[in-house]
Formats: structure tokens, C-alpha cells, sequence
């Protein structure tokens, strides 16, 4: 495995890769099993695998966490050589913006709801170093978490609207033995409310078995998720809604593809979960 820092050596070890397959895998790094996980399948489905590491300070908000935003090199290092990483990019943050934008890119469909309504610009940010991080690496299939679900719906939209040659596949969350979705954040919980985080997953589930038990109403199905998190955990609600998914639209009955999602705030994390089901609540894992 290469370690990558700068943006010529970068396209100089891809020209050695000419007519090969390349499988991306954009991270954030403190690598956990979901990060393993969207590297390995790269490793089986493309020739090539290019993983980055970026914290990327543009998807941050002025009070959020990029600062203290957990890092570990030494351990993120081997973990990507273990798990079939090629080429792996870690820019400065100098490197990606080495001077003031001239451009901005703004996220029209798709950021009003969910997490794009609490983190405003947040999506922005990630459109941006994504067109960035697409151009130089060039891949043919790149690697997102069904855990952050609405940023797969996003890039969806960018790859769509700018024509990016890129095949999207969306994998599935990688979870905890008791439910909760593994995250770098999750490092931030105490003990006592990483036994309560098992919850949010739970709370999807419940709202989930409604449907499958016929339940159509959206506000019934929310009510169920809601009483379940107010129950069990002392974390505070940012939403719990049900959208079209990946259109993210309000719907009036469960009757196509949908998206249940969370995100509720502990004292040092904010914590997010979903599941995307069909109307009779069969969970999609996998997007294409
Ligand atoms: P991050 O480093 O948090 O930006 O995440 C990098 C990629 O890993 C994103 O595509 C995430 O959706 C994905 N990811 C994060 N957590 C999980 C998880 N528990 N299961 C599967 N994928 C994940």
C-alpha cells in the first residue's frame, strides 16, 4: 500500500493503473468495521482500491466537532494495508484548498430535510470535496455507508447532475453486536449512554414492524420511534422522520421505497441511524 499527500504523486500512481477498475472509499478515517467493510467489498468488486482520509473542515459547522474530531494514523495505516487499500490519499488540509474558492457549490434537492436541515451547509461541504476528490482519483465505483443514508442520496444527485462516469454503491451499515451503528463518533458516549444508544436502533425497528404489520400512516409509525427513544434514552431528539427514499419527499402513506431516520444528541455525540424498507417494510441493504 502507497501513502498519498499530494495531489501530483497522486495522479502519478494512477497512471500506472491505466484500463484498470478503480474502487474509492472516501473517509473521514478512526477507522472502524464500517469503513473495513466498504473497503473490502472495493477489494472484490474493483482492480484497483484508492481509500482517502480528509477531515474535511468545509462539512463542519462553526460549532461542531472538526477540531476534536477523533483521528489515529498509525492505526488507520495498517488497518487500510489489512483490508486491501492500494493507494492511500491523505491531503493536508492545504493541499485540498490551497487558496481562497472562486467557486461554490450549493446542494438544492435533497439537504432541506434530515440532517441537512440541522447542519446547514454541511452537504455543500461534502459536494464540494467530493467534485475535488472524484476528478483527481477518477474512479469507476465508489463506496458509501447506507449509515449515512441521505449523503448517499446527495451524491447520487452530484454524480447524476455533473455527469460523473461513477457508479454509486451504497453498502450497509455495519452495526454493533447490540444494534448500534459502529461510528467514529461513538468514542464521544459515556458508558452509561452506550447502553442506551442500542435504542435508536430498536426505535427503528419497532417503527419498522408497524409497517410490516400494515401500518401506512407516517405519524403512527414516528409516534412508535419517538416513544421508544424517549423511553429507554435520555438523548434529545434532533428528528425522527419518514421520507421517499433517495427523493427524500414527504409522503402521506407508506406506499414505495422509504427512509426511516434518526439523529438524536447525547451530551458529547449526535448519533444517527435509519433504515430504508419497501412498503411492506422488507430492508434495503444494499443500493446497487
Ligand atoms: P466517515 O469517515 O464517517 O466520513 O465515513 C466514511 C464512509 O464510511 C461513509 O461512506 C460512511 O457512510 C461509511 N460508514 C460510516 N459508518 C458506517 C457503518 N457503521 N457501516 C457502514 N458504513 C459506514
Amino acid at each position: 500500500m502507497k501513502v498519498i499527500r499530494s495531489i501530483d504523486n497522486l495522479r502519478d500512481e494512477l497512471l500506472q493503473f491505466n484500463n484498470q477498475t478503480i474502487g474509492y472509499v472516501p473517509t473521514m478515517g478512526f477507522f472502524h468495521e464500517g469503513h473495513l467493510s466498504l473497503m473490502n467489498t472495493a477489494r472484490k468488486e474493483t482492480e484497483i482500491v484508492v481509500a482517502s482520509i480528509f477531515v474535511n473542515p468545509l462539512q463542519f459547522g462553526p460549532h461542531e466537532d472538526f477540531e476534536q474530531y477523533p483521528r489515529d494514523e498509525k492505526r488507520d495505516l495498517k488497518l487500510a494495508k489489512e483490508n486491501g487499500v492500494d493507494l492511500l490519499f491523505m491531503p493536508d488540509v492545504n493541499v485540498m484548498y490551497p487558496q481562497e474558492s472562486s467557486i461554490t457549490m450549493q446542494v438544492v434537492r435533497r439537504a432541506d430535510v434530515l440532517c441537512g436541515r440541522s447542519r446547514p451547509g454541511h452537504f455543500d461541504g461534502v459536494v464540494t470535496v467530493l467534485t475535488k476528490l472524484f476528478n483527481m482519483i477518477q474512479p469507476d465505483k465508489v463506496y458509501f455507508g447506507m449509515k449515512d443514508a441521505q449523503q448517499v442520496a446527495v451524491v447520487d444527485g452530484l454524480i447524476t447532475d455533473l455527469n460523473f462516469p461513477i457508479e454509486l454503491v451504497g453498502l450497509p451499515t455495519i452495526r454493533e453486536e447490540n444494534g448500534l451503528a459502529k461510528s467514529s463518533r461513538n468514542v464521544y458516549l459515556s458508558e452509561e449512554e452506550t447502553l442506551e444508544a442500542k435504542w435508536l436502533y430498536r426505535a427503528l425497528i419497532n417503527g419498522r414492524q408497524l409497517v410490516v404489520d400494515g401500518e401506512k400512516d407516517p405519524a403512527t409509525i414516528i409516534d412508535k420511534v419517538i416513544q421508544t427513544i424517549h423511553q429507554h434514552t435520555d438523548g434529545n431528539i434532533d428528528y425522527v422522520e419518514l421520507l421517499s427514499y433517495p427523493e427524500l419527499q414527504e409522503v402521506k402513506l407508506v406506499n414505495e421505497q422509504i427512509i426511516l431516520a434518526i439523529a438524536v444528541n447525547f451530551k458529547r455525540a449526535r448519533l444517527i441511524d435509519n433504515l430504508v424498507f419497501d412498503k411492506y417494510g422488507q430492508i434495503i441493504e444494499r443500493l446497487k
